[in-house]
């Protein structure tokens, strides 16, 4: 059997201090403008998480080092470029392995053009109730937010959808995309997951830090999507060893066996990566 999958990180972020529990505007807001993301940082980290026996990471970051220090550190797995901007629909442009950030963050066409290649790509999807509230009704304090950032809303129409509508109304889901975190996401919009083949990345303790509750992981596996495990970065994570989700599953999920998890851990990831062709 093929070595453990953090299907998550972002290798770049060094842990830094952050508000936990009150959603993920104001954990972003606690962190974001003293973080320096690093080459140095992404190199131990990747050091580190290779000592600690996972043989494969899919890394997001935004410097473009997450390959270098997945190779150097002996690490599998895939090296996301991530794309943002709310009112720019060509970031994604000659950008290699480019991945959009989430919905609340980046432009439409970003997202379709990332998808359009054909291959695997990644986004933070459904993890917080602003997110919902956002693409809902247009609530919530992502306008202000994204405002006080000077993004430019006057081309966005409140698609009054849940973000896995949303993304499917885009037509960009399909078997190429695997979606982080779907921690709210219930009943019909995870068979919608499962009928468009994607693949969904828990992180549950960076969820319990950031939200305080839990995906509906018994309704990905009911619905037979396929799931995988990551840790997400040191801001919401205490540390990169994605073993370290498992006594929070079990705990939580008490009905399902250690060897469902190991599943998400291994084979499901690795069929993952290898349907998406394999190494950074
Ligand atoms: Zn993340």
């Amino acid at each position: 059997m093929r070595g453990p999958v953090n299907a998550h990180v972002h290798l770049e972020l060094p842990a830094l201090p952050s508000v936990g529990g009150q959603g993920l505007v104001p954990w972003l807001m606690s962190w974001r403008k003293d973080a320096p993301a690093r080459r140095d940082v992404a190199m131990a980290n990747a050091r580190y998480v290779a000592a600690m026996g996972t043989a494969a990471v899919i890394d997001i970051g935004n410097l473009g080092v997450g390959g270098e220090a997945m190779h150097a550190a002996g690490l599998d797995g895939l090296a996301f470029t991530e794309v943002f901007g709310f009112d720019q629909p060509h970031l994604a442009d000659g950008v290699e392995h480019a991945t959009p950030h989430a919905p609340y963050s980046t432009h439409a066409d970003t997202i379709r053009c990332v998808a359009a290649r054909g291959e695997p790509w990644s986004i933070h999807c459904d993890e917080d109730v602003a997110e919902r509230a956002f693409l809902a009704d247009g609530s919530g304090p992502w306008p202000d937010v994204l405002r006080a950032s000077k993004r430019d809303l006057s081309h966005w129409r409140t698609p009054g959808l849940t973000p896995v509508r949303w993304l499917d109304s885009l037509g960009v889901l399909g078997p190429n995309t695997l979606l982080v975190h779907c921690t709210l996401t219930t009943c019909a919009d995870l068979e919608l997951i499962a009928d468009r083949g994607c693949t969904i990345c828990i992180c549950p303790r960076s969820n319990l830090h950031i939200t305080g509750r839990l995906p509906d992981v018994l309704g990905m596996f009911d619905a037979g999507v396929r799931v995988l495990i990551g840790t997400d970065s040191l801001i919401s994570s205490p540390d990169l060893d994605v073993r370290n989700e498992l006594p929070v599953l079990l705990e939580a999920f008490p009905g399902v066996p250690r060897s469902r998890w190991e599943r998400c851990l291994h084979d499901d990831a690795w069929d993952f990566l290898d349907q998406a062709g394999g190494a950074a």
